[in-house]
């Protein structure tokens, strides 16, 4: 199922049948409202084969899986199950409108007209990567197909470790939440040589400086963190006390805050 003509013939398979379902109104949302309601979009596993067999409408034609956007792109997710695996699906197109804006702007760059239509189709890409990561932020996309009316299809890499745990992990009250939120590295100026890479304490001599152990004399640090997106749950803890040995809550009044 990773072959790009197999995912094609899914796809094509998904078409006829469901052809005589009316295709879902274009309805722009904001990405916030997008990132809301992105975990309800993947509650529900995907089963492709039973769609190819009729038995379920696919996602393309339910509105929880549907994302609108003023720019004219249409992103659909789902979580497909494959039997073999389990995979976070995203495809995203754009709209009749949508590619015109795109096509007027590449005709504007004054490119020669055998490149236009690449250069549009690596803006549309990037575009509609940038698109997904505003509401499904920091996920590793694949493209794994892109289909002749232009639909980009990718999976998440590490679909598995997204969907399983607790079920979702964007879900408010899943544990594996932490481990999702990828660290984050910057580099930073050394404190210890305030970044000029050579110490002077009080041991040197006057004019006379070491290389920065802290640095190795480069003046810069590496600092990783985990960006904060949301409080995580505790399961060791019923009661909370306000202050120490002051008034009590429940857990579940504290989480409420
Ligand atoms: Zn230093």
């Amino acid at each position: 199922m990773s072959k790009q003509e197999d995912w094609a013939a899914l796809a094509e398979a998904m078409n006829k049948l469901t052809g005589d379902i009316p295709p879902l109104d274009f309805e722009p949302e904001s990405v916030a409202t997008a990132r809301a309601r992105f975990p309800k979009a993947l509650r529900e596993h995907f089963d492709p084969m039973n769609a190819a067999l009729g038995r379920v409408v696919p996602p393309s034609k339910t509105r929880k899986n549907v994302f609108d956007f003023d720019e004219g792109i249409r992103i659909i997710v789902s979580v497909d199950n494959l039997q073999t695996k389990v995979v976070l699906h995203f495809s995203g197109s754009f709209t009749e409108d949508g590619a015109n804006t795109l096509m007027d702007r590449a005709l504007k760059t004054g490119r020669p007209m055998q490149e236009i239509k690449e250069h549009v189709a690596t803006q549309a890409r990037s575009i509609i990567e940038r698109k997904i990561d505003s509401f499904a932020p920091g996920l590793k996309l694949k493209l794994i197909m892109v289909t002749p009316i232009g639909a980009f299809h990718f999976l998440a890499e590490e679909s598995d470790m997204i969907v399983n745990g607790c079920g979702i992990a964007w879900d408010s009250h899943c544990e594996s939440d932490r481990r999702r939120v990828m660290k984050e590295t910057v580099s930073a100026e050394c404190d210890s040589c305030n970044a000029t890479g050579i110490y002077r304490g009080f041991a040197e001599p006057k004019g006379v400086g070491v290389v920065c152990l802290s640095c190795g004399g480069s003046g810069c640090t590496e600092i990783t963190y985990t960006p904060f997106v949301r409080r995580h749950p505790r399961q060791d803890v019923e009661t909370v006390q306000l202050s120490r040995g002051g008034k009590s809550i429940s857990y579940r009044d504290f989480l409420a805050f």
